[in-house]
């Protein structure tokens, strides 16, 4: 666009962190201190710990939390689910949306406000160091040092974002895994190593720079607010009848009648505070995290000119409007029944699942071969057992049926924890068994210690006629 170009502005407000000419409004939100920033300063400190210390703890020789995605084994508290697991893990996710649907429809946006690592890393851990150093919006340090001041900030972020990016590495490749891999050459783990690298680097644009950003654009958790939220969800609110008219408050001099103002004096505490910049004034806003700053804010403010506290307020648009609070509503009642049947059938298919996967595969090439002289059908099988103990197993397979068959080349299998394992063998029947080229075997695999068996079906293929041996000829 040439410069004599004039730029079309926008009707409204497109973004609160964008100005009308289209360049980012940058944003340095005040801190308040109050009830829920102290409230919030504990949880996220709780967090912050359980977060780092989740891929040390080990719960029945597993770790506490594991995705390991090359293996495809997810292990979630001691519990390891495999590839076959599909079913499962789907129904875990499903547990995981219905629980995020229920909470948003209860609480509104308390997860982006008061759990979210964006929110906690950034108000709690990114944004009190830059404070630290260099001074809160409206109250900088004095200019000695600034330079090396700024400089040291970059260090310690830097600090941070490799710890974090190593702390969520760990929860994919394990802990002590990592540990041994930090005091190797990078050569020797180069995935790993670039992983940690481009995280880091992730993690320094995030909270050097890009911050709300992330909550405002990218987040889509934000852009399902309009579905998941209804009037009766708890949400940070403006209690508009109480403090409108805003305005600040002006002496009676002579005759002239002044407005009647609500308790809104209009000094902008809230917005100055607010992460995301927006005005909660104006009602609720895609922007807005309910991280509580505001009513913090507001709440001092109402202290220092001696009126009730919470005129920005946890409320429902319901409420605020008038209403009467509706806590149990359809979709309140609908969720939690989605919830216990999906959640039913998961610890059902959980607590029935058998200590071992057992396949049979019809091996490769031939299908059959003949033994003319022994009159009978050798077929080809591959077994694939997955142990899905917390130890290793030796496995032992035996026939049940066709009468007289055998199995032929099969030793016991030594399957690890949560490993699989493949075995080839044959399965050796008399001809006099098979009807049309075919008959129906079953093979019992068991353990060692006789705590497990099971049979499976497998059908053998063979011949629709066999010659007799050379010696029977007449
Ligand atoms: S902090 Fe309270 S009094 Fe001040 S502008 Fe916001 S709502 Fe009004
Ligand atoms: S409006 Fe209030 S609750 Fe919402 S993001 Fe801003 S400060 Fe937090």
């Amino acid at each position: 666009m040439s410069s004599n170009e004039t730029l079309l502005e926008p009707n409204e407000r497109v973004l609160s962190t964008l100005n009308p000419d289209g360049s980012r409004r940058w944003l340095k939100p005040k801190p308040s201190p109050g009830t829920f920033r102290a409230a919030r300063r504990i949880v996220a400190y709780l967090l912050i710990v359980v977060f780092s210390a989740l891929p040390w703890i080990t719960i029945n020789g597993k770790p506490a939390m594991l995705l390991d995605v090359v293996h495809r084994e997810f292990t979630f508290f001691g519990k390891t689910f495999l590839p076959t697991d599909t079913l499962l893990l789907a129904l875990l996710l499903i547990i995981l949306f219905i629980v995020i649907f229920l909470v948003t429809a209860l609480f509104g946006r308390v997860w982006c406000g008061w759990a979210c690592p964006q929110t906690v890393y950034l108000e709690f851990l990114y944004r009190p160091i830059e404070f630290l150093l260099e001074g809160t919006p409206g109250k900088r340090k004095p200019r000695k040092f600034v330079g090396l001041r700024k400089v040291l900030r970059i260090v310690i972020y830097l600090v941070i974002s490799l710890h974090l990016s190593q702390t969520f590495i760990s929860y994919f490749v394990g802990a002590h895994n990592l540990a041994d891999w930090i005091w190797g050459s990078p050569a020797d783990h180069p995935a790993a190593f670039i992983f940690v690298a481009v995280t880091t680097g992730l993690m320094m644009f995030d909270f050097t720079y890009f911050r709300e950003q992330v909550c405002c654009v990218v987040c889509p958790y934000a852009r399902m607010q309009s579905a998941l939220l209804d009037e009766d969800s708890l949400i940070v609110t403006y209690d508009k009848n109480r403090g409108e008219p805003r305005g600040k408050k002006r002496k009676q001099t002579g005759d002239v009648q002044l407005p009647v103002l609500g308790d809104c004096i209009d000094c902008t505490m809230c917005v100055q505070t607010c992460p995301t910049g927006i005005d909660i004034r104006d009602g609720l806003q895609l922007e807005c995290i309910g991280c509580a700053q505001c009513i913090d804010a507001c709440n001092t403010v109402m202290d220092k000119i001696g009126r009730a506290p919470n005129l920005i307020k946890y409320s429902s648009e319901r409420v605020i409007k008038g209403g009467k609070a509706h806590l149990i509503r359809p979709r309140i009642i609908i969720y939690p029944l989605i919830l216990l049947v999906v959640l039913g059938a998961f610890v059902y298919m959980l607590s029935t699942k058998a200590p071992a996967d057992v396949l049979l595969i019809r091996g490769q090439g031939n299908p059959f071969t003949t033994v003319v002289e022994r009159q009978e059908v050798s077929n080809s099988v591959t077994v694939r057992v997955t142990n899905r103990t917390n130890a290793p197993v030796t496995y032992l397979l035996e026939i049940v049926s066709p009468e007289g068959a055998r199995i032929d080349g099969f030793t016991p299998m030594e399957v690890d924890s949560n490993a699989n394992e493949k075995r080839n063998f044959r399965i050796i029947a008399p001809f006099a068994e098979f009807d049309d080229g075919e008959v129906q075997a079953v093979v019992r695999l068991f353990d060692e210690s006789g705590s497990f068996e099971i049979e499976k079906p497998f059908k053998l293929l063979g011949p629709m006629s066999m010659p007799k041996p050379q010696g029977d000829q007449p």
